[in-house]
C-alpha cells in the first residue's frame, strides 16, 4: 500500500471511530488534530495533497517545526503543541509565520513574549495547559490553583493583543490513559472549564485533552479537540516516549 493512501485510511478510520463515539455519547463534533512530531515533511504534505485536503497540524519542537513549515504550504495551521522554553518563543513566534495555536503555554512571562513577537503578524491561539495530574515534571498551572487560571486568561484578554484565549488542554497521566472509565485529569480540566463558563463568565473555554490511547474517554468527558499522532502515522521512534 502506499503511504499516501495508509496515512488517508488511517485518518477515516479515526474520523469514524471520532463520529461513533460522539454518537454514543450525545456529542456534536470533535476536532481531530494531526500530531506530526517526529515523522517526516513528506507525510504531511501527503495528507495536506490528499481528498482529505488536511491543513491542521500539531508539533512539538521548535527546530522541528521551523524546518516543516519553510519546507511546507504557507496555508497550513500549524499547532504548537509541545513544551515551550522561555528562549524559544522568539524562533517559534517569528520564524512560523502561519503558527494558528499555542496549546501548551503556562506562564504569563511566555505569554507576553509571545505576544510581543506577533506584533504584525497573524494572532495566535492559545490553550492553557494545565497540570491535572500534580506530577512535578509535567508543565502547567496546578490544576487546583483556579485564581491563577482566572488571573492568566485575564492577562491574556487584557494585555495580549495578538495572541487570541482559546481553552485549555492538559496531557493527563500516562497510567491512567491506559486505564478505563472516568479519567480524573479530564474530569478536573472540565471542571475548571465549568467553573469559568458558569461563574466567571468567561466563555466558550475550548477543552484540548484525549491522544491515541484515551481519546474515546475524553469524548465522553467532553472534549472539543483530542490530539492523535500514533494512530495517523504509526509509532514514532523510541527517545521520547510521548
Ligand atoms: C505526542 C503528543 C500527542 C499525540 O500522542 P499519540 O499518543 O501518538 O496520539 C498528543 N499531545 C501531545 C502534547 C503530544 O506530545
Amino acid at each position: 500500500m502506499s503511504r499516501a493512501l495508509e496515512l488517508v485510511q488511517n485518518y477515516k478510520k479515526i474520523s469514524e471511530t471520532v463520529a461513533q463515539t460522539c454518537l454514543k455519547y450525545g456529542k456534536t463534533s470533535v476536532n481531530v488534530l494531526a500530531v506530526s512530531k517526529y515523522k517526516p515533511a513528506s507525510d504531511i504534505k501527503l495528507l495536506y495533497d490528499s481528498e482529505l485536503h488536511l491543513h491542521h497540524f500539531g508539533e512539538n519542537y521548535v527546530q522541528e517545526l521551523v524546518e516543516k513549515s519553510q519546507e511546507l504550504p504557507k496555508d497550513i495551521k500549524w499547532h504548537f503543541i509541545g513544551s515551550l522554553q522561555g528562549n524559544k518563543v522568539k524562533e517559534l513566534a517569528t520564524k512560523v509565520e502561519n503558527l494558528y495555536s499555542v496549546e501548551a503555554i503556562d506562564s504569563q512571562s511566555k505569554l507576553k513574549k509571545l505576544n510581543n513577537y506577533r506584533n504584525n503578524l497573524d494572532k495566535v491561539r492559545i490553550y492553557l495547559q494545565i497540570n491535572t495530574s500534580e506530577e512535578a515534571q509535567k508543565s502547567g498551572i496546578i490544576y487546583s490553583n483556579k485564581e491563577l487560571v482566572l488571573e492568566t486568561i485575564n492577562f491574556i484578554k487584557n494585555e495580549c493583543d495578538n495572541l487570541i484565549f482559546t481553552g485549555l488542554m492538559t496531557i493527563g497521566s500516562i497510567e491512567l490513559s491506559k486505564s478505563s472509565g472516568e479519567n480524573i485529569d479530564f474530569k478536573r480540566l472540565e471542571e475548571i472549564k465549568q467553573w469559568l463558563e458558569d461563574t466567571q463568565g468567561i466563555k466558550p473555554v475550548e477543552l484540548s485533552m484525549g491522544m491515541s490511547s484515551d481519546y474515546e474517554e475524553a469524548i465522553r468527558q467532553g472534549t472539543n479537540t483530542i490530539r492523535i499522532g500514533t494512530n495517523i502515522f504509526g509509532a514514532r521512534r523510541l527517545k521520547d516516549g510521548n
